[in-house]
């Protein structure tokens, strides 16, 4: 995942194959991160995970070098939070 500009991303891209149809698909790494089966279902013939087979992704350092504009897939996502807590000058006392 590409970070843009901050809580804006990137994603990977993958690329499935349903074994059953033959048709492949290209979805964002994020979205099928959450899969409990590992794949996503296929699009086409609606068969289950078991027949999509994972055949090629995009890692970070390919999506920079791609150039992709509006073809990419990109996600709002909420920053970590950070480890440290910002100070801030309330009527000269510094308070977190
Ligand atoms: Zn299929």
């Amino acid at each position: 995942m590409l970070k843009i500009c901050d809580g804006y991303y990137q994603d990977n891209l993958v690329n499935y194959e349903c074994v059953r149809c033959s048709k492949s698909f290209i979805v964002g790494e994020e979205l099928v991160k959450d899969c409990s089966t590992g794949s996503p279902t296929c699009p086409y013939c609606g068969c289950g995970s078991e027949y999509v087979v994972k055949r090629s992704y995009t890692e970070d350092e390919q999506l920079e070098g791609m150039g992709l504009g509006c073809v990419g897939i990109y996600l709002e996502k909420e920053e970590p939070a950070s480890p440290f807590k910002v100070m801030e000058d309330v009527d000269g006392v510094w308070e977190v």
